[in-house]
């Protein structure tokens, strides 16, 4: 594999070329089609269905898999997992806990609009939510964390995981543990299309959810787009990407080495380093073929196909203010700001899933422990879209309630509105004597 870095310079331009806001992603058209099939056959087969997608995509050798996790694989999954493994697991657990807890929407709220007319809201948690964990390409207890923590938080009665099996029918340790600890047992062995279509449709064992939640493959982002009439598909989370900006003031080595972080997750991610400093862009593309030297051999190679590819590499703008354009304009999932004082620069970004500031908070820390959500959204959604946090797992309802006093008024006025729109069933309603019983907020 070559050690290319692709290189943008675009010291003469501040026109920002559309091709560099793309992403695997943004063209789904053949994941679309493949996934179609699949879902019809979930929907048709149910669990038969799930077996046949395990042993074709997972390579499951056993015909008769259980779909569920049983206990005694949990049991298994906390002898073989190591101490110090389980102590990171909970010790990520405690401070995704406390972030979520604080980010939890507080009580619910009324206020009185006019004398006698009272309004409010209520927050609620979803009745059933799914948590993909993805397989693919690696193993995620930390995707166990960051999705069924904030439902747990919310009071999702009913929380599930749908996650690939191993070959051998299991499901990785790390994410049993982390289920357990967190307080989910229901865990089914399913991954791909075929997950996102057995918990919209249900299966004999996989029950149908509301939503769904968590990151995952293109066959996974394209699933939920075709399924969306079933199941609400949640934030757009598919393949990571990351934005390292930095001024002439970071060293390259390092700035190579967070540049790497979201680049090694697969082939379909995109990573780059966005600066104003020749020394700094330069610098780093010297410093990346000796960093992945050092690499576990795959990870390296996934690396090397998103930094020399399209979706990545090093661009050099003409100044900083036009580095942190490119930024906005590009909406990361993970934006890292490597500058003199990157609390200041915070102020001038107003697109990216989340924002990591300074040397000292590499995104290894928040994608593991340091509390925020690391499932952001992905391909641009971060212009409209916020991490994933509790408020996915809940909606409000809002509430009226009107006394016999200030009835007279609002109704009159609600009648005029309803004739001029031509509703007459409307107007018949407030029209009519109704009962008045005497009204007091609670
Ligand atoms: P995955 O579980 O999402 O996808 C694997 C599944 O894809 C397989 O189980 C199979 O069902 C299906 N599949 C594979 N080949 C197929 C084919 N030819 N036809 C139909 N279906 C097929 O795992 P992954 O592949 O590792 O992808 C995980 C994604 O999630 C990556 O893109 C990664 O960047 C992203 N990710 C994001 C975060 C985050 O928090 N932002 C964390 C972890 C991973």
């Amino acid at each position: 594999m070559p050690d290319h870095v692709t290189f943008h310079d675009l010291t003469q331009t501040t026109t920002i070329p559309e091709a560099l806001l793309q992403r695997t992603e943004s063209d789904l058209s053949v994941f679309l089609k493949r996934v179609t099939p699949i879902i019809e056959r979930v929907r048709t087969e149910g669990d038969a269905a799930l077996r046949h997608f395990a042993q074709a995509f997972d390579q499951v050798t056993d015909p008769q898999m259980s779909i569920k996790a049983t206990p005694e694989e949990f049991d298994a999954a906390f002898t073989s997992i190591e101490p110090d493994v389980l102590d990171a697991i909970k010790y990520g657990i405690d401070n995704i806990r406390r972030f979520h807890e604080a980010q939890k929407p507080q009580d619910n709220w009324m206020i009185e609009v006019r004398p006698g007319i009272w309004a409010g809201d209520r927050n609620v948690p979803i009745d059933s939510v799914a948590c993909y964990v993805p397989r693919g390409k690696g193993c995620f207890p930390s995707v166990v964390n960051m999705t069924t923590i904030p439902g747990k938080v919310a009071g999702v009665p009913r929380l599930v995981i749908v996650t690939p099996p191993s070959p051998d029918g299991t499901v990785d340790a790390g994410t049993l543990v982390a289920a357990r600890l967190i307080g989910v047992e229901d865990v089914y062995k399913c991954g791909g299309a075929q997950a996102v279509a057995a918990v919209a449709f249900g299966t004999e064992t996989v029950p149908a959810c509301a939503k769904i939640v968590g990151p995952g493959s293109p066959y996974v982002v394209a699933a939920k787009r075709l399924l969306s009439d079933w199941i609400d598909p949640g934030i757009p989370a598919g393949p990571s990407e990351s934005i390292i900006l930095t001024d002439d003031s970071v060293d390259p080595v390092l700035a190579a080495l967070d540049l790497i972080i979201e680049s090694e997750h697969g082939p379909d991610s995109s990573a780059w380093l966005v600066t104003s400093s020749r020394r700094v862009a330069e610098g780093v593309i010297a410093a990346l073929p000796a960093h992945w030297a050092e690499m576990d051999e795959k990870r390296a190679g996934f690396s090397r196909a998103v930094l020399g590819g399209k979706h990545g590499g090093v661009i050099l703008t003409k100044d900083f203010r036009a580095a942190v354009a490119f930024t906005n304009a590009y909406a990361p999932e993970h934006l890292e700001i490597l500058t003199t004082d990157p609390m200041a620069d915070l102020g001038r970004i107003r697109n990216a899933g989340e924002v990591l500031l300074g040397t000292a908070s590499p995104v290894t820390l928040c994608n593991y422990v340091l509390g925020p959500n690391a499932v952001l959204p992905t391909n641009r959604a971060a212009r409209t879209h916020s991490p994933l946090s509790v408020h996915d797992f809940m909606k409000r309802m809002s509430f009226a309630r009107v006394s016999p006093e200030a009835y007279p008024e609002a109704a009159r006025h609600a009648e005029r509105f309803a004739r001029y729109e031509n509703f007459t069933g409307h107007a018949r309603a407030v029209s009519a004597a109704r009962p008045m019983p005497k009204v007091e907020p609670r």
